[in-house]
């Protein structure tokens, strides 16, 4: 008999758990993805401030799934869904919009930067969504200082060295935090002209206080601790205006030359792709077994899905990705092999956790609320267990205890693209050039 084809599309938290899922099926799984790594998001804030390479948070996709025989990776972007012939279309470098037939669908896609209707402010504030946000980070960080130890004038050093953080959530807090320690401690001795602690961190937001998820308790303990580093905390207020000379809060300018976004974010196009209800966000509003109303084949999961649970919907957080992902999986499996299936969805709530500078972390798990060392070991010993493969599980684990004991960091590197050099000389220099050479 012939198998089922499965698409899955997306191999993040959501997709990926999906497909292991479905290892043992006997189907035919074609996994997708527009990029070739599978990304770990909670530590991309650690590419940003130059603790970890991109490839100690990232692996490629296929060689995660090396062994699974049943699944086939392709690296493409879904830019469609026709439902009514059940087949998805894909496009690469080489070829648009390909037809790939599907008998069930996984849409896992995820979510990417909302700046709440204001489009204007994401050349002048960038988000922290993929490595390649994350490596712009960093670059642009790092350009800060060399920019300000090459500048005669003392007056624009103030605004070179004002870091400006949009987004007091766990992204924003925990950026900030990495952001006030690189700055006291790794690069203190590096500069001749300037002195790096004299870095102005600000950490605005909108909301009354930092880590809104979190307890009050824990909201404060992390909120001191921010302070405590030399981060500046302005809440609730949100941004008036971002333009390449800083940001405008509540009716006051900020000079910087780094603003960085790390407040809202939007689904991904699957609700229009699928032309089905969507919460206002636009999330896909998905039944308890995951799928869409009228189409028991097409299930969507993860941070593109809007599901309630207990009356309230659930975080987009990767927990819940990761638990769809292994449900959704099962449910299609116990189908195709005509088993009992699975009761409804539920999620289960392992708590949440953010970092806070060295050796600092806030923990809250049902009734049990810890901040301090002991949750920041906690908060480590999790995120290394929850890393792709073994041998980032050891890197990371090694670079964490080099850092913690000498406040070095694993990538402090500008990585820019340079026009070839021709293209920097007058024309008729360059002209004379390329004849000479021939
Ligand atoms: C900076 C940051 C920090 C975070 N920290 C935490 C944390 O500490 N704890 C926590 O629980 N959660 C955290 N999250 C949230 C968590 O990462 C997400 O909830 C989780 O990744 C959602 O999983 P997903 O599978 O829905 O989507 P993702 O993991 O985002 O995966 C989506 C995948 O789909 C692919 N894709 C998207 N569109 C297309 C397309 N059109 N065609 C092909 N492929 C496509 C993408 O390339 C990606 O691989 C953080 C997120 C960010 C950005």
């Amino acid at each position: 008999m012939e198998q089922p084809t499965i698409v899955i599309v997306g191999a993040g938290f959501g997709g990926l758990a999906a497909a292991k899922a479905l290892k043992n099926s006997p189907a035919e799984i074609i996994l997708i993805d527009r990029t070739n790594h599978h990304l770990f998001q909670p530590l991309l804030y650690q590419v940003a401030t130059a603790v970890l390479t991109p490839s100690q948070i990232a692996t490629p996709i296929r060689s995660i799934l090396h062994k699974q025989r049943n699944t086939t990776v392709v690296l493409g972007e879904v830019t469609g869904v026709e439902k009514d012939q059940k087949y998805v279309l894909v496009s690469d470098a080489d070829r648009q919009n390909v037809p790939v037939a599907y008998d069930y669908l996984i849409l896992a896609t995820g979510a990417t930067h909302s700046y709440f209707g204001h489009k204007e402010f994401e050349t002048f504030a960038p988000g922290l969504k993929s490595l390649a946000d994350a490596e712009a980070a960093r670059n642009k960080i790092l350009e800060a200082f060399e920019l300000a130890e090459a500048e005669e004038d003392p007056t624009r050093h103030r605004e070179l060295l004002t870091f400006v953080l949009v987004g007091a959530g766990p992204t924003g807090v925990e950026m900030a935090g990495a952001l006030a320690v690189l700055v006291r401690t790794t690069l203190k001795s590096d500069f001749r002209r300037i002195n790096p602690a004299s870095a102005r961190i600000v950490l605005v937001d909108m909301a009354p206080r930092v880590l809104s998820p979190f307890s009050e308790n824990l909201s404060a303990a992390a909120r001191a601790r921010l302070e405590n580093l030399g981060v500046e905390v302005r809440l609730g207020h949100s941004v008036d205006q971002i333009n390449a000379d800083g940001v405008v809060v509540a009716g006051e300018r900020i000079a910087s030359k780094t603003v960085i976004w790390t407040a809202g974010v939007a689904p991904s196009q699957a609700g229009k792709w699928l032309n089905v209800e969507t919460d206002r966000a636009g999330r896909v509003r998905i039944q308890e077994d995951l799928t869409v109303p009228g189409r028991p084949e097409i299930f969507v999961i993860g941070d593109t899905a809007s599901l309630d649970q207990d009356g309230k919907p659930l975080p987009g957080v990767a927990q819940v990705a990761m638990q769809q992902g292994r449900y959704a999986g099962k449910l299609i499996h116990k189908r195709i092999t005509a088993g009992p299936p699975p009761g409804p969805f539920s999620y289960f709530d392992k708590g949440n956790m953010a970092v806070v500078g060295k050796g600092f972390a806030v923990l809250q798990s049902g009734k049990v609320q810890l901040s301090g060392f002991g949750a920041w070991l906690a908060w480590a010993a999790i995120h290394l267990q929850f890393l792709a493969t073994s041998s980032l599980r050891l890197s990371v684990f090694l670079q964490w205890v080099w850092t913690y004991l000498t406040g070095q960091r694993g990538s402090r590197l500008i990585v820019n693209n340079h026009a070839p050099e021709t293209a920097a000389l007058p024309a008729d220099t360059a002209i004379k050039a390329v004849a000479a050479s021939k």
